[in-house]
């Protein structure tokens, strides 16, 4: 049996040459460097309600990194060290393997080093902070949205949320869509290189990881502004546009609505590929989607605030990222959060959307 002392040698153990002292001592140290702010955040990730039984732990090991990795980008931090307490049911070293390499292979691709941690037995659960370098005073924060400024995310919207949905049955793709879908569930690109670019561009900025309603809703009631968004601007892979179908009103639920009319789970009579689909399940599987869009978890894009005068550069920029950087919308003095589509504007709340949020 490896003891706690032999886990952490063998697999959270790696070269730190950026800290002034890394794993092994009662605590490392650190150099932050001249000018430079440092951005801390920290996540927790807990067995059964972030991950499953399914997931393999090169997905956990990816995931534990990358949502904070997240954050760093939300910022506009140059992410730097991190440290990383788990608890383990049991020395399992074929699973410590698998989550090593997810953790440090996508660590080697943004430079972070794993500078301390904890090790201990209980339920899985793990718990990464993130230590990251920002430009003193050109931190991207929640609270400096202006009205006027147009709204942005990058990437597509809700891919994450309506893999979700398949695996729970609330939804049915076929084959070569899940395949498609699963990355965005699994293996989240941080959008580091993005929110390092938007420093002195972006006026607030946040990460999509609760759902585009509820956390450009942080950034409304930080900055005190009101926004309006236009569902016909949102970005949608493919995949996305298919289950969501026309983006005429009359077809379509509106966003507030299903809230009431759909229950976490929505039966399994989902889209079925080859058979003739009734209308009433074809609406339902059109109102996941659409909830995934604007209210599904696990996004990991940056939802962003610029002046309208930064429009051109904003574009410039997605093509030198190869990075799709979408306008939605603008901030308004007028409280609150209005979502337009075809022409209508409908009062929406990121309230009811709390079953996608976990
Ligand atoms: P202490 O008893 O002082 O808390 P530990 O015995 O918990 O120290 O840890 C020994 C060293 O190993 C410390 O430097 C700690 O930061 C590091 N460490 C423990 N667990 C991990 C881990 N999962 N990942 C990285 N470093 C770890
Ligand atoms: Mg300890």
């Amino acid at each position: 049996m490896p003891s706690e002392f032999d886990l952490i040698r063998q697999y959270f153990t790696r070269p730190t040459p950026s800290a002034i002292l890394g794993v092994g001592d009662d605590a490392a140290l650190l150099r932050v460097s001249p000018g430079m702010e440092l951005a801390v955040s920290v996540d927790m990730l807990v067995a059964g309600r972030h991950f499953g039984e399914a997931d393999g732990p090169g997905t956990v090991g990816h995931k534990s990194l990358a949502v904070n990795l997240s954050d760093m980008a939300a910022m506009g931090a140059v992410p730097r060290w991190a440290t990383l307490a788990v608890a383990l049911p049991a020395a399992d070293e074929k699973w410590l393997r698998g989550f090593a390499g997810g953790f440090f292979g996508l660590a080697g691709k943004f430079g972070v080093e794993l500078i301390g941690g904890d090790t201990t037995r209980g339920p899985l659960n793990i718990c990464v902070q993130i230590m990251g370098e920002v430009p003193a005073g050109q931190a991207l924060r929640r609270d400096g949205a202006k009205p006027g400024d147009e709204i942005w995310v990058s990437g597509t919207l809700g891919n994450a949320a309506l893999a979700l949905a398949h695996y729970q049955r609330r939804v049915e793709l076929e084959h070569m869509e899940a395949a498609a879908m699963l990355p965005f569930l699994h293996l989240p690109q941080p959008r580091v290189a993005a929110g390092i670019a938007l420093r002195g561009i972006a006026t607030a900025a946040i990460d999509i990881s609760d759902g585009l309603l509820a956390d450009l809703g942080h950034i409304l009631e930080q900055s005190g502004v009101g926004a309006e968004i236009h569902f016909e601007n949102l970005p949608l892979h493919e995949v996305m546009r298919r289950y969501i179908g026309p983006l005429s009103p009359s077809s379509l639920p509106l966003a507030g609505a299903p809230a009431r009319g759909v229950p976490a789970g929505i039966g399994g009579k989902a889209a079925q590929s080859g058979e003739k689909r009734d209308a009433d399940s074809l609406r339902e599987v059109q109102v996941v989607a659409q909830n995934c869009v604007l209210a599904g978890g696990d996004d990991y894009e940056l939802c962003f605030a610029a002046p309208a005068d930064r429009h051109e550069t904003i574009l410039d920029l997605a093509r030198k990222l190869e990075l799709p950087l979408t306008c939605i919308g603008r901030m308004t003095d007028t409280a609150g959060l209005r979502l337009l589509r075809a022409g209508e504007i409908m009062e929406v709340s990121a309230k009811g959307f709390d079953h996608f949020a976990a």
